[in-house]
């Protein structure tokens, strides 16, 4: 009992306690019948007879057939099946009645609140929309081949930690599943929500395409040739996939972007043959794959942003005049969207069997050219003064999709929990 108490000081364990179990505790011990003359007494670790006069209490006995005692078992039964469930050691118990409502697994940072851009929304006109937000580093994934998918996961929200397991119904992803920065690998987390067949905006299988920037500019160089350089300015790329080939440049300056990574990482400006050398010999430690490109003398970054049918154009300009305007300070403005704009990004939103959600990067040269470098997918942040229209629109779109899921699920023949044994004989 007084270990319980002791552990009741615990936030985490009270946060697991079922409703009714700190009554249970709160409630006075059942008073304790007199030690009958015929018991034994408790021994000492080292054997010999404990005198009952200096024990600081006497040994309780379970009182079966008392029902406070029952009740506080089977408080302490509950607490352990729930915190087990909970770790995800042992499976939660069946809910009888049908769950009317659907989970939203949304993932991105907790700033940005989701949950209430779904409040009093519905899916198939009777199932409320239950948002379950964390970033990738709070999640894990157990998936099964019968499409069963269960999210661990544990946040800390105002001090508190909140650990809880779900199915997801659905996946909005916001966060980069991948960057070759330190502990930024989350395509474990991306195959395992595949493996449990789980819809998501953008498809799992885009954003999964997406882990690796030059996988995803081949898709832009098929466009390329479709389109030709008038309507789809590829830039120059040149793809090493390890440093030993790094060794000549036809032209400097140029830039070079070593691996996956994100906000400016790995991008390195390099004006001559030695220099280049020097870069070749760090990508040496890396294990990774490089790209070069032409330095583009920038007069402005372009970014054309697709959400389901919206469109929106933005131009980046550095003040504080480094040559990555996305590092150190710079001015956004939201330009027209033109024909040319549109047709980028409509093309780029093709790839990978669609992104919903996508914008196409550019630079915009003082030769008056445009140079694209790069699409990105649902994790692309939001910019500009339209944030909070464009997280709605996100919103909308993933309600539709959810309906679009939930029919679908409705329709489908229910698949099959074990495996043939005729299937599995054909292998041998
Ligand atoms: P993201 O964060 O979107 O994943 P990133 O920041 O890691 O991308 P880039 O967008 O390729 O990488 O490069 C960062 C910035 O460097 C660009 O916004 C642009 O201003 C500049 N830049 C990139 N490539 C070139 C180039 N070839 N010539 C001139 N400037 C470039």
């Amino acid at each position: 009992m007084n270990y319980l108490r002791r552990r009741l000081s615990d936030s985490t364990f009270i946060s697991n306690l079922p409703n009714g179990y700190m009554t249970d505790l709160q409630r006075p011990d059942p008073a304790q019948p007199p030690p009958s003359a015929s018991t034994t007494p408790a021994k000492s670790p080292t054997g010999g007879p404990t005198p009952p006069a200096t024990s600081p209490a006497p040994e309780k006995k379970p009182q079966p057939a008392q029902s406070t005692g029952v009740g506080f078992f089977s408080s302490i039964t509950n607490v352990v099946k729930q915190t087990a469930a909970s770790a995800g050691l042992v499976e939660q118990s069946q809910v009888t009645t049908p769950k009317k409502f659907k989970i939203l697994l949304v993932i991105d940072e907790p700033q940005q609140e989701w949950a209430k851009l779904f409040r009093g929304k519905k899916v198939h006109g009777d199932y409320d929309i239950k948002v379950e937000q964390a970033e990738f580093n709070e999640i894990n994934v157990v998936a099964h081949a019968n499409g069963t998918c269960n999210v661990n996961m544990q946040v800390l929200r105002n001090g508190t930690k909140v650990v809880r397991s779900f199915k997801p119904d659905f996946v909005l992803i916001r966060q980069h599943a991948f960057s070759m920065t330190q502990n930024e690998d989350f395509r474990n987390l991306i195959i395992g929500l595949q493996y449990g067949g789980v819809p998501s905006i953008n498809s799992l299988d885009s954003i999964y395409n997406l882990c690796d920037k030059p996988w995803a500019f081949a898709q832009l160089i098929n466009t390329y040739r479709k389109l030709g350089p008038e309507k789809f300015p590829l830039i120059e790329q040149t793809f090493y996939p390890n440093y030993k080939e790094m060794v000549s440049m036809p032209s400097f300056p140029v830039v070079v972007k070593i691996g996956h990574a994100h906000s400016g990482i790995g991008k390195v400006k390099v004006d001559n043959h030695s220099k280049f050398q020097d870069i070749a010999s760090v990508v040496a430690l890396t294990q990774t794959y490089t790209t070069t490109e032409p330095l583009i003398d920038s007069k402005y970054d372009i970014r054309i942003q697709k959400i389901g049918t919206d469109y929106k154009a933005y131009m980046r300009t550095s003040i504080s005049g480094n040559w990555k305007t996305n590092t150190g300070s710079a001015m956004l403005e939201q330009v027209a969207m033109t024909e040319r704009y549109k047709l980028w990004v409509d093309t780029c939103s093709e790839i990978f069997g669609g992104l919903e959600i996508c914008a196409v990067k550019a630079i915009h040269g003082k030769d008056g050219r445009d140079y694209i470098t790069e699409v990105v997918g649902s994790s692309m942040p939001l910019v500009g003064e339209h944030q909070a229209e464009d997280r709605q629109l996100i919103a909308d779109m993933v309600l539709a999709k959810m309906n679009q899921a939930a029919e679908k699920e409705t329709n489908a023949p229910q698949r099959p929990t074990t495996i043939q044994l005729s299937a599995v004989s054909e292998f041998r």
